[in-house]
């Protein structure tokens, strides 16, 4: 079990597949032209899935993968359905923007996946492409449709933007009335120091919950399991939808923090406000290292496993991190 010096469990492994990702999200990613990582600092597939089977025996529960874009990189879905098979006590999820999904919703769900966090900031066609910089909201709407014909349980991530999508409250409830499924509203976080992070833009979770409750009637959800993450879940009174909130800069959940990160490039990170990193890659590309090794770092990196929320009060009203979030994996 990984227990940290403030007496923390980390169960769940956020493992980011690649730095790529096919939108531009102005969230994301730094104002200036930011180049990618090159093909042989990402780690393959191979590396992946040892570094899986160490977490696995170091206590992880939980595998997201996330990027950049996953399935964007070749070769994805097989992936998937290997670590699936290997590990079938792991509880497997995904994060993607679903603009590749239309056509392998299925395949996916045969590779063992039953549930996807689907980022949608808005429902509206325009805004889409002013958010993204692409203009793909049709794909992504197939993309859903297509996961929930395929059975998959979708989850809406909505990054919730004062002066963007703040006026889109009422279309996200019928939403997740419409389709009787989650939709979380994400505090935006001040992540990337050359992101284009604006304050301005910020829009805390007890506003959305307050504006939320002049709409509709709203009954809050206990927490289901300890690995069911930071969102607070409000179910829509007289429906399946549920709606929810992810305050991760107004009421940090550092306390019950139960997450390792680990980017393409092989970095554990324990923290998201937090630029210590543990190099994994170089372990993984020993031939004379191997489990034993990736398991004491584990152990070593997530003792010294900081409170971020200090982090950010130590930086006011700047964004913290030297990797945008694309490079992390949210
Ligand atoms: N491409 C995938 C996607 O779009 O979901 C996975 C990667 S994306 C970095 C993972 C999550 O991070 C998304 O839900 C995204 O909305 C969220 N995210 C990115 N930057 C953020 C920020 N500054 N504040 C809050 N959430 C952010």
């Amino acid at each position: 079990m990984l227990v940290d010096s403030n007496g923390r469990t980390v169960s769940y492994l956020r493992l980011s597949i690649t730095d790529r990702c096919n939108l531009r999200c102005l969230y994301c990613r730094p104002a200036a032209n930011w180049v990618g990582l090159s093909h042989e600092d990402v780690l393959t597939y191979e590396e992946m899935f040892k570094l899986v089977n160490a977490a696995s025996q170091a206590g992880i529960e939980k595998v997201r993968l996330t990027g950049g874009e996953p399935f964007a990189r070749k070769d994805f879905i097989p992936f998937v359905a290997k670590l699936h098979a290997v590990f079938p006590q792991l509880d497997l999820r995904i994060t993607t923007n679903a603009t590749l999904l239309q056509d392998q919703a299925q395949a996916v769900r045969q590779a063992g996946v039953t549930c996807l966090n689907i980022s949608l900031d808005t429902l509206q066609r325009n805004k889409f492409a002013q958010i993204t910089g692409v203009d793909a909201y049709a794909l992504v709407r197939a993309g859903i449709d297509a996961c929930l014909e395929a059975g998959l349980r979708v989850k809406i991530n909505v990054v919730a933007l004062k002066g963007v999508n703040d006026d889109e409250l009422p279309g996200f409830v019928d939403f997740a009335q419409k389709y009787g499924l989650d939709v979380r509203f994400i505090e935006f976080m001040p992540i990337g120091y050359e992101s284009r992070w604006n304050k301005d833009n910020y829009w805390a979770a007890q506003d959305i919950i307050a504006h939320l409750q002049e709409m509709v009637s709203l009954v809050e959800e206990a927490r289901t399991s300890r690995n069911s993450g930071p969102a607070r879940m409000y179910r829509i009174d007289g429906s399946l939808g549920r709606i929810g909130v992810i305050s991760a800069v107004s009421h940090h959940f550092c306390h019950s923090c139960n997450r390792l990160r680990v980017t393409s490039d092989g970095k554990l990170r324990t923290c998201l406000f937090s630029d210590q990193e543990y190099d994994v890659r170089s372990i993984l590309r020993d031939p004379e290292q191997g489990l034993e090794e990736l398991l004491a770092l584990f152990h070593r990196a997530n003792l010294e496993k900081p409170m971020g929320y200090r982090l950010l009060q130590e930086r006011g009203n700047k964004a913290v991190c030297d990797r945008v979030m694309t490079a992390i994996g949210g």
